[in-house]
C-alpha cells in the first residue's frame, strides 16, 4: 500500500481552517484523517480533549518534547502546540493522507523533516485583515490583550504565506474548501 500524503495547512489564528478542514474531510474520496494535536492551552467552550486537541500540562508537554515525540512543536501566544509523530506516521502508513492544522513555526519544522515528495503546504489567507479581526472577536472566547496579541501575530505569520505551495483566499468557506480538495487530489495523483 503507498504511504498517505502529509497534508500542512497553516494560516493565521481565526482564519477558519478548522471549519474549511471540516468540509474538506466529508470528502470520502480523499481518504484523510486529522493528526490532533497536543497543547497546554485550556479548553474553549465546546472543545473536547481527544477530539480538538489532547489537552495536557506543559510537565506533559515537555516530557514528549524530551522523548522526541512531536513531529514539531512552537509556541503561540503563551501556549504549546504540537504534532505527535506515532499517530501520523501510523495513519500515513495505513496509507491515510493526513492533514496538520498547525502555525507557521511549526510547518517550517515539517518542511526539514518530510521529504518534498511526500507532503504538500497549504496557506489560508481571510480576505482581509479586517475580516480576520471580526472573525477573531466573535469567537468571543478570549481578552482583549489575547485578540490583540493574536492580531499581531497574523499580520507576521501572512508574510510568510510565499513559503507554501498554495494560497487559498478563505472568501467563502465552501469555495476555499472545494479548492483545497482540488489541490489534494492533484498532490496525491502525484505520489
Ligand atoms: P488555537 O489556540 O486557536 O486552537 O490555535 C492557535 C494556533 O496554533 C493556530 O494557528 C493553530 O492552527 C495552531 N496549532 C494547532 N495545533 C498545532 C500544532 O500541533 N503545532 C503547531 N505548530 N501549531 C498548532
Amino acid at each position: 500500500m503507498k504511504k498517505g500524503l502529509l497534508i500542512i495547512l497553516s494560516g493565521p489564528s481565526g482564519v477558519g481552517k478548522g471549519t474549511v478542514r471540516k468540509i474538506v474531510m466529508r470528502d470520502k474520496s480523499l481518504n484523510l484523517a486529522y493528526s490532533i494535536s497536543m497543547t497546554t492551552r485550556e479548553p474553549r467552550a465546546k472543545e473536547k480533549d481527544g477530539v480538538d486537541y489532547f489537552f495536557v500540562s506543559n510537565e506533559v508537554f515537555e516530557e514528549n518534547v524530551a522523548n522526541g515525540n512531536l513531529l514539531e512543536h512552537a509556541e503561540f501566544v503563551g501556549n504549546k502546540y504540537g504534532t505527535p509523530s506515532d499517530y501520523v506516521e501510523k495513519l500515513r502508513n495505513e496509507g491515510k493522507n493526513v492533514i496538520l492544522e498547525i502555525e507557521v513555526n511549526g510547518a517550517k519544522q515539517v518542511l526539514t523533516k518530510i521529504d518534498k515528495k511526500d507532503r504538500v503546504t497549504i496557506f489560508l489567507l481571510p480576505p482581509s485583515i479586517e475580516e480576520l479581526e471580526s472573525r477573531i472577536r466573535h469567537r468571543r472566547s478570549e481578552t482583549e490583550d489575547i485578540i490583540q496579541a493574536r492580531l499581531e501575530k497574523a499580520k507576521r505569520e501572512m508574510s510568510e504565506q510565499n513559503k507554501y505551495d498554495y494560497v487559498v483566499v478563505n472568501d467563502t468557506v465552501n469555495r476555499a474548501a472545494s479548492a483545497i480538495k482540488s489541490i489534494i487530489r492533484r498532490s496525491i495523483n502525484r505520489l
